[in-house]
């Protein structure tokens, strides 16, 4: 087991542990928002027909050369073809063809023109205006080429994705699958939200904080509930939920109180400790794990702390796993909009809100930094990265900051 590892060696450990979620095939209405785990050729031309994009009259445009509003020229027209339906007859000279946005241009027509820009009668159509060639002219394959590369393994599928796959008569695709994220809390003091608080008791924030931020990670978070800090009950409910899931977040009882028993915990389990601590603050206690292949990552009770491993460390495990690269944090420079008095003789991590003015970014640090602190992650959108011996920050200063929103497609 290694110990007081820094962030990047405890993100490479983790990566080179454990192999990424497997693939299945589903149907593209269960694909939005998938990761694609095939490259897609197109199978066909889109659109897979010269088509009209007007209302109006397919014909030569040589047949319109002295056309004009004062002198119109005459058409004879020959059949009329709508959307759905394929026309049967050659435009010949002086021959046009009623034609309906979207139906198939007949051979022989080279243009289109607007129905707006004629009139018919008995049988013949009057253009009023001179066309070129193509004019009005939507040509097979115009928008997506037969053998075109469209969409990338890798790629997430946004509506315009799915609605490309069923442009092409595509019922399925391969993705990655979502990784069930089993998230099991640990401690005698917390109360379920629906009981009435004892003195000495809290309410389970980490359940929710954490299992509602693996939802916005596009994992499947699944809320085991809480455990009291007790080396037996917890070993089963840990073999019965890995069992079922692929990943399995436990939260408290880390660091080295007595009942800080998860490290037991893990042994007793059978699981094999990857490393205990990292060299960040807050966020130091967080124990790696693994249990028959499957990832245990199990982060400190406090809120704060716990959002910060979540971030910083399963988040970037979860990037890999998952196949979900835009979960990668990017690091970014931005100035400071207001002043921290503390040195950090270690790594330290602050919370804040970055906000554009310009082209330059402002990060407004938050006023609460303690790792027990849970109010100020709500409005907090980056984490700033503070080196270990870094002075005082002043305002005007310029810091490394992690941006947490996450884009999905
Ligand atoms: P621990 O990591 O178990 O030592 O807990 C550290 C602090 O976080 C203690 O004040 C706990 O009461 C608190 N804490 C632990 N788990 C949770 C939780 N699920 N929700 C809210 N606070 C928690
Ligand atoms: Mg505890």
């Amino acid at each position: 087991m290694k110990t007081k590892i820094s962030l990047e060696e405890a993100q490479t450990m983790l990566k080179s542990c454990f192999k990424p979620t497997g693939t299945e095939r589903v149907s593209i209405f269960n694909a939005h928002q998938r990761v694609l785990a095939q490259d897609i050729l197109a199978p066909i031309d889109q659109p897979p027909f010269d088509r009209s994009p007007v209302d109006g009259y397919a014909m030569k445009a040589s047949d319109s050369t002295e056309a004009g509003k004062e002198h119109p020229v005459k058409l004879q027209l020959i059949e009329e073809v709508c959307a759905g339906q394929f026309p049967e007859k050659e435009v010949a000279e002086k021959t046009a063809c009623r034609i309906m946005t979207g139906a198939p241009i007949p051979r022989g027509a080279d243009c289109v023109i607007r129905q707006e820009e004629t009139s018919e009668n008995n049988g013949y159509v009057e253009i009023h205006m001179q066309l070129l060639a193509g004019e009005n002219y939507c040509y097979q394959g115009e928008d997506i080429k037969k053998g075109e590369h469209i969409l990338k393994k890798d790629d997430i599928l946004n509506y315009a994705g799915i609605g490309i796959l069923a442009s092409m008569g595509i019922t399925e695709v391969l993705v990655y699958k979502i990784p069930k994220v089993a998230v099991l809390s640990t401690g005698d003091e917390l109360t379920p939200i629906d009981e009435k608080l004892q003195p000495g008791k809290i309410y389970n924030s980490n359940l929710f904080t954490i299992g509602m931020r693996l939802k916005e990670f596009g994992m499947e978070p699944v809320i085991v509930g809480n455990v009291a800090d007790h080396i037996e009950e917890s070993c089963l409910i840990i073999k019965e939920e890995l069992a079922k899931a692929d990943i399995l977040i436990t939260i408290g009882g880390v660091s080295v109180g007595k009942k800080d028993l998860v490290k037991e915990i893990m042994k007793e389990v059978g699981a094999d400790i990857l490393f205990w601590k990292v060299n960040m603050k807050p966020g130091t206690p967080v124990l790696a794990s693994s249990w028959k292949g499957k990832p245990i990552l199990s982060l400190s009770g406090n809120p704060a702390a716990a959002s910060i491993s979540l971030e910083l460390l399963v988040r970037d495990f979860l990037a890999y796993y998952a196949h979900r690269h835009d979960l990668e944090l990017e690091k970014s420079e931005a100035i400071l909009e207001n002043s921290f008095a503390k040195e950090s003789k270690r790594r330290r991590i602050l919370r804040g809100r970055v906000v554009k003015r310009g082209k330059d970014e402002f990060i407004e640090l938050v006023d609460k930094h303690s790792p027990g602190v849970l109010s100020s992650l709500y409005r907090c959108n980056c984490l700033v990265d503070v080196p270990a011996g870094t002075p005082a920050l002043d305002k005007g200063q310029s810091v490394t900051v992690y941006k947490l929103q996450t884009t999905g497609s």
